[in-house]
């Protein structure tokens, strides 16, 4: 029986929820940044709960901190839109 809690906060609003509630975004060891759709890529994570939180998450540079890594324009933009098609919005 499983009963451990996976609860994880988002970086944005502060909203805990389990984390298969919520999208992770990883940074791997050489670097990069990425979308972790699987939810178990290797390396540092980071939650939001929405589309929107991601938006207000890289706006206050809070992926950075949280990732402790400077994520690139070209990494947010190609994160966010993989981020809108699973979140199925789209709306900046
Ligand atoms: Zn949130």
């Amino acid at each position: 029986m499983d009963v451990q809690k996976r609860v994880r906060t988002c970086i944005s609003c502060g909203a805990k929820s389990d984390k298969t509630l919520l999208y992770r975004i990883v940074r791997a060891s050489d670097g990069s940044t990425s979308f972790d759709s699987t939810g178990r890529a290797a390396g540092r994570g980071a939650y939001v709960c929405s589309w929107a939180c991601y938006v207000e998450a890289a706006r206050k540079g809070k992926l950075d901190k949280a990732l402790k890594t400077k994520v690139s324009q070209e990494d947010y933009g190609r994160i966010g839109a993989e981020l809108a098609a699973v979140c199925g919005d789209s709306e900046a």
